[in-house]
């Protein structure tokens, strides 16, 4: 292979950050990449390959129906459409000139309206959805759920991500509770989580998870649900659908990483930090600067090495998270608590090599900064 990083003149990158999507998500295994390139080398019969990975992924998840699309984001805006315009072709084919003939709000927690990377809002409105908050930022209740729905609300939104305000917000349960209550389908985007039935399993119409977080596959996303709902949103790639569209590599390539995450044996809390805590030793012994594992905050099965720098030694963390990221090979590090002084080291895509050139980087920049 020639070497890419000569070539176009570009860095290198040591990811601590986590599946960030401005980095390129995940690093994919072997057996998922040989599938993309079965794919790519390979016709098909693209709606017999979307259904039958489809088929297959549902039995392996113990679902009713599953479907490969080409991004979580454009899976929000796909299934909006298909909420609003159902399996209507005219609706399909001229969704943005006929919209108002349709109901189309979307009820969602106002807390939930967040930035992913790009607003959620904003893929609501691509797919000829409106928007209606519930509640306030900080507080929705079943209560400001139901009394946000009218005649015209399509469907019921939930965003399952540390993005999200946690306190203050109603269940899953619940909302899958009110949706029943109304005949109103409920979605959750569940993009970056890694239980792959618990939603559907409460209950919930259409779940959907992007294919380069958990799952580290490629760039693509699954929804799992009802077969009604995830037939008409399969619908859409004859209106906006095919500004979307996913490729026969990323198709299988997904299946095949969703079949590799389903059979996998998880790396366990014990052996993180195993992983993890030679590393933060050698942090620990320099001067100013302590660490020690950390959980993830929103719960997930994830430990990570948190590195503190001492207010009195260390002024500004934020100019240490640039020079990370500004040297020979750019190290991304989790630096949103940096104004606390603090910046974490998530080690699922970084190898023991990259962990000593972190620590390298880490006690080179103390020195020159102290
Ligand atoms: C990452 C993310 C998305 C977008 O996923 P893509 O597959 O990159 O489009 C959507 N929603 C949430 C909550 C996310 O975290």
């Amino acid at each position: 292979m020639e070497n890419v990083y000569l070539k176009y003149g570009v860095k290198k990158v040591i990811n601590a950050s986590g599946k960030m999507t401005i980095l390129g998500g995940s690093i994919l295994s072997d057996e998922v990449i040989e599938a993309m390139g079965f794919g790519a080398a390979s016709f098909f019969e693209i709606s017999d390959l979307v259904n039958k990975t489809g088929k297959y992924i549902s039995n392996l998840l113990n679902v009713e129906d599953a479907c490969i699309v080409s991004s979580a984001s454009s899976s929000i805006a796909m299934i909006t459409a298909s909420m609003i315009v159902k399996d209507n072709l005219n609706g399909i084919l001229n969704l943005h000139k006929v919209k108002n003939r349709f109901k189309r709000e979307i009820v969602m927690a106002k807390g939930h309206n967040v930035d992913y990377g790009a607003p959620v809002e904003t893929m609501i409105n691509l797919g000829g959805g409106e928007l209606v908050e519930a509640g306030y930022s900080n507080a929705c209740s079943k209560e400001h759920i139901e009394a946000s729905i009218t005649e015209d609300t399509v469907a019921l939104l939930y965003i399952k991500s540390h993005h999200c305000v946690q306190k203050g917000m109603l269940s899953i349960e619940e909302m899958v509770e009110i949706g029943r209550k109304y005949s109103i389908p409920v979605i959750v985007d569940a993009a970056a989580e890694e239980e792959l039935t618990k939603y559907y399993d409460m209950g919930v119409d259409l779940v959907i998870y992007s294919g380069t977080k958990a799952l580290e596959g490629p760039t693509a996303a699954l929804v799992v649900g009802k077969r009604a709902y995830i037939d008409n949103l399969k619908l859409q790639t004859k209106g906006i659908g095919r500004a979307m569209k996913v490729g026969k590599e990323g198709i299988l390539g997904l299946t095949k990483a969703i079949e590799l995450y389903v059979n996998s044996e998880k790396v366990t809390l014990k052996e993180q930090e195993e992983f993890l805590t030679p590393f933060m030793n050698n942090i620990n012994n320099l001067d100013g600067i302590s660490g020690k594992v950390v959980r993830d905050g929103a719960g997930r099965e994830i430990l990570r090495g948190e590195i503190s720098f001492d207010a009195d030694k260390f002024t500004d963390v934020k100019k240490i998270v640039s020079l990370l990221k500004s040297g020979d090979v750019a190290i991304y590090t989790r630096d949103y608590r940096a104004n606390e002084g603090k910046i974490e080291i998530d080690v699922r895509a970084v190898n023991n090599d990259e962990l000593n050139i972190i620590y390298n980087r880490v006690a080179e920049i103390a020195l020159e900064e102290k």
